[in-house]
């Protein structure tokens, strides 16, 4: 990362053991994030393992009431419960907070926070910054561009979301399942409430009143606070696959004024963090399997939305634990290590 000084910082990760902690650990390395000491935390289960982080052998530990004492960062992937727990403990013990999960993603004094599109929001944060939904950040990333051109007015989504959004345990679901199911055995469903192998559930977390379910009403309304556009028209439908690694959507987006793909490609193709695979005669369009293990938001099958005035479709790519995980929330944390933006870093007036 480019940092402005030579400060390194104590970071801890919750949940280090997860996919989203994992993957943590490798971009932090990757990005040769500037780090002091790092705490690796987790649940007891998993207490007194050993992970390797810059060729040194790190031993994770139970996290409790004491452990982010003289923590500067603390990156959160361990669930909602966990974060609501532990997130007022590490800001009074002086950290700030990057938390992956959707417990503070909607209180008002709580930054949601993409850097491509509102990093100036992470400047009024009280200890505690939120990482979007998996499935909100790639969309965001992609219309943003488009929207600061030509404001949206409407988005239909649908998406086509990987087990590994779930974590771990539901790799293993889909890996078993499929076996089981190519061998024409009994399948009983764990992790999800019907067999995932061979299958698509229209079902993520849980239903709501108004029958969307909560990750559908998450794209709704996390993209109308990352964006400051709280008048957008959206609605979702969100849709889990038999896929490992990497989110896919088809998004369908009304504009104020006339667009044409060419216009919005050549806009795209200037974009942060965004990548134009768009060549259908060649059969060129963006794969989770491609996407998997890249930092890159993949847009294509940009076309004209002949259902309505202002409209394009699109499909939307990426790898749901990096971009949509990790890596953003490693964003968030460079962002602040450089513009002097932690808690610590105000207290001490740097
Ligand atoms: P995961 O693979 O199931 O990992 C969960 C992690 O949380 C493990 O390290 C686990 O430790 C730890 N943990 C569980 N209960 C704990 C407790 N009581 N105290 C301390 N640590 C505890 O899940 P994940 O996919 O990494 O997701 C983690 C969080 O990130 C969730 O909030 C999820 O919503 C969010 N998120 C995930 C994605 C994604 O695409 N996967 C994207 C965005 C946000 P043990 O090993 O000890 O059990």
């Amino acid at each position: 990362m480019q940092n402005g000084g030579d400060k390194r910082y104590r970071v801890a990760i919750l949940g280090a053991t997860g996919l989203v902690g994992q993957q943590f650990i490798s971009i932090l390395q990757e990005r040769k994030f500037p780090i002091s000491e790092l705490k690796l935390l987790a649940s007891d289960r998993s207490a007194g393992g050993k992970i390797s982080f810059n060729g040194t052998e790190i031993t994770v530990e139970e996290a409790t009431a004491h452990s982010f004492e003289g923590i500067d960062i603390a990156l959160f992937s361990a669930g909602s419960d966990v974060s609501r727990h532990f997130a007022p403990i590490a800001v009074k013990q002086g950290a700030v907070v990057v938390d992956n999960s959707a417990a503070f993603r909607m209180d008002p004094r709580v930054p949601l926070v993409v850097p491509e599109i509102n990093p100036e929001d992470i400047a009024k944060h009280n200890g505690i910054i939120a990482n979007p939904n998996c499935s909100t950040i790639q969309m965001v990333v992609a219309l943003f561009p488009l929207h600061k051109v030509n404001p949206i007015k409407r988005i239909i989504v649908s998406t086509y979301q990987s087990v590994s959004g779930t974590g771990k345990a539901a790799l293993t679901e889909l890996e078993d399942q499929s076996r089981l199911a190519l061998e024409q055995k009994e399948i009983i469903p764990h992790v999800y409430p019907h067999q995932i192998a061979f299958n698509i559930l229209p079902e993520i977390d849980v239903f709501l009143d108004n029958d969307y379910t909560k990750e559908e009403w998450k794209m709704v309304e996390e993209t109308r606070k990352i964006m400051h556009a709280p008048d957008i028209a959206i609605s979702a439908t969100c849709a889990r696959v038999p896929v490992f690694y990497s989110h896919s959507e088809s998004v369908n987006v009304e504009f104020t004024e006339p667009v044409s793909p060419d216009g919005a490609r050549r806009i795209l193709a200037g974009a942060p963090g965004v990548k134009i695979l768009d060549e259908p005669g060649v059969s060129l369009y963006p794969l989770p399997a491609s996407a998997t293990g890249s930092d890159n938001v993949y847009v294509g099958r940009i076309r004209q939305d002949v259902s309505t005035t202002n409209g394009l479709v699109m499909w939307v790519v990426a790898d749901n634990i990096r971009k949509g995980a990790a890596l953003n929330a490693v964003q968030i944390a460079e962002t602040m290590v450089r513009e002097g933006w932690l808690q610590r870093d105000k207290e001490e007036g740097r």
